[in-house]
């Protein structure tokens, strides 16, 4: 299907882009649907000086009024659920399932968002006679958020719920790759009664993340990403004194250890790993086969074999992202790892222009490889055969990142070990993909992560607002003492 041009959304309205555009294709065939413009820093401060002029009434506005606009956005994801995940099909690539999937965790971000006035009523104390202290939470003012390629409604979910229900105004930029969705979730924000200039859209490419960065009012930046670009948005950001919060890629070991249920070994395993293509950061990556657990590994592959290509799984992103991964595959190959099951090649039928890697398992891979320590990005999982738990601990703490991690045993000391040692923000016990639900945060560590907390869950209202600490007295009478007068 072809789709007019993506356009800006800037104080309520849809802005044509220009001159420069960029082709968006639907990867599960190649075809090109679209056209995405990539702004620059003008485009940015038209988007600011409209956030900022909405800013004025919307943080007046109280919360309790705010949320009003999420339940009924909300009911409008669920109304457009089918329509939504179909659109993330298209620009993406996922499967229908998955892709409906993120409508469904969007909708629970929402449901978030709508609790924030309960979680957020403010602390009050009788601090000394008639004198009182009081907690009271502001918003930062103009926001933004710069988004990846892999879940084009999802992680702008993380945050734009907590962000305009706690009173700021928004500017989101899409990754350029998947800049569709986008425009809906301004028509339905405009359709449950979100004020023009709250949500703004700009879209583009590095320069516009850039722009964002360096405005000097906007106050606080998130970032989904790689690692690299993480860093350079956080340092960018940080530098000119703004508040950030920066999420990179990840690396995700998942230790299998022999007394592990072989069936929900297998199964988590192999579902954390071919879900979402492997284009997710909480995808595994490695997995860690301690000592005697060839009957798992045999279980996982055969499993593994009978994922149907572009039935169960969509494609990568680009031509590029295929290339890649499949050079990751022959590098090892050629390093003298065991291709147990192996994706290079895929083709569906009637859609040969489409970027496909089939389900992949490597055996004998060693730590050192390049596949077992750089981010694949694609549904690849490589097997490191170690003796010991501590053997599978040192080699999951030597990953420089720390997203998540995961352990399959039925022993509870072991799994207490493994989530007291893993080096992650995210821990699994028996779970391929411990994504943390409402309310609790979402966020990795090491190099998975830059800035403090987490995206979302009570986390965010930190970052999203600031305290102010008001002290009262209202009688001459009231007592003093060495701080209050
Ligand atoms: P990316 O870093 O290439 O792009 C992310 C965003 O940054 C896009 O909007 C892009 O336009 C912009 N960008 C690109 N280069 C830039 C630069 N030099 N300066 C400023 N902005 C720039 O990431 P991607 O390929 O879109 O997404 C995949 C990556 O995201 C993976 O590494 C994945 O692990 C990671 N990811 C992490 C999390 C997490 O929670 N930690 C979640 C989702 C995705």
């Amino acid at each position: 299907m072809k789709y007019p041009d993506a356009r800006h959304y800037i104080g309520g309205r849809f802005v044509d882009g220009g001159p420069r555009f960029l082709d968006v294709h639907n990867p599960a065939d190649g075809s090109t649907i679209s056209r995405v413009p990539l702004g620059d820093a003008g485009v940015v401060d038209q988007a600011v000086a409209a956030a900022a002029k909405a800013y004025s009434s919307w943080s007046q506005t109280p919360v309790k009024e705010r949320v009003q606009v999420f339940f009924r956005y909300k009911a409008l994801l669920e109304k457009h659920l089918k329509e939504l995940g179909q659109l993330i099909t298209e620009e993406h690539g996922k499967v229908a399932g998955e892709a409906e999937a993120e409508i469904l965790k969007a909708i629970e971000l929402t449901e978030f968002a709508c609790s924030l006035p309960q979680l957020i009523a403010g602390e009050v104390l009788e601090v000394s006679r008639g004198v009182e202290c009081r907690v009271e939470r502001s918003p930062l003012g103009v926001v933004a958020a710069i988004n990846p390629f892999n879940f084009p409604s999802m992680v702008p979910h993380w945050t734009i719920p907590n962000a305009i229900a706690l009173g700021n105004a928004f500017i989101m930029k899409p990754s350029e790759l998947v800049p569709l969705s986008a425009a809906r979730i301004a028509e339905l924000l405009k359709e449950a009664g979100l004020p023009d200039g709250v949500f703004n859209i700009v879209h583009g490419d590095r320069e516009v993340a850039e722009a964002l960065c360096d405005h000097p009012k906007v106050q606080a930046v998130t970032f989904v990403g790689s690692t690299k670009v993480a860093q350079s948005v956080y340092r960018r950001s940080t530098g000119n004194l703004k508040r950030a919060l920066c999420l990179g890629g990840a690396k995700n070991h998942i230790i299998v250890m022999p007394d592990a249920d072989p069936e929900m070994a297998a199964g988590g395993v192999l579902a954390a790993m071919a879900g979402c293509t492997g284009q997710r950061c909480m995808a595994a990556s490695v997995m860690v086969a301690v000592s005697k657990t060839d009957h798992i590994v045999n279980r996982l592959a055969e499993q593994a074999r009978s994922i149907v290509t572009g039935k169960d799984v969509g494609p990568v992103i680009t031509r590029v992202a295929k290339e890649r991964i499949e050079g990751y595959i022959t590098e090892a190959e050629k390093g003298g790892a065991r291709v147990l099951v192996d994706g290079r090649g895929a083709v569906v039928k009637g859609k040969e222009g489409g970027w496909y890697v089939g389900a992949t398992v490597i055996d004998q891979v060693t730590p050192e490889m390049k596949i077992a320590q750089e981010e694949v990005f694609g549904p690849v999982l490589v097997i490191v055969r170690t003796g010991s738990l501590d053997e599978a601990i040192a080699v999951e703490n030597a990953s420089p990142y720390g997203n998540a991690a995961s352990i399959f045993t039925e022993s509870g000391g072991t799994a207490r070990a493994a989530m007291d040692r893993a080096s992650a923000g995210m821990v699994g016990i028996n779970v391929g993909v411990p994504v943390p639900r409402e309310p609790f945060g979402f966020g990795g560590w090491n190099d998975s992560r830059f800035g403090v907390g987490d995206i979302t869950g009570k986390s965010s209202i930190e970052f999203w607002t600031k305290t102010k600490k008001i002290t009262t007295k209202w009688n001459r009478e009231a007592g003093t003492n060495w701080m209050s007068k």
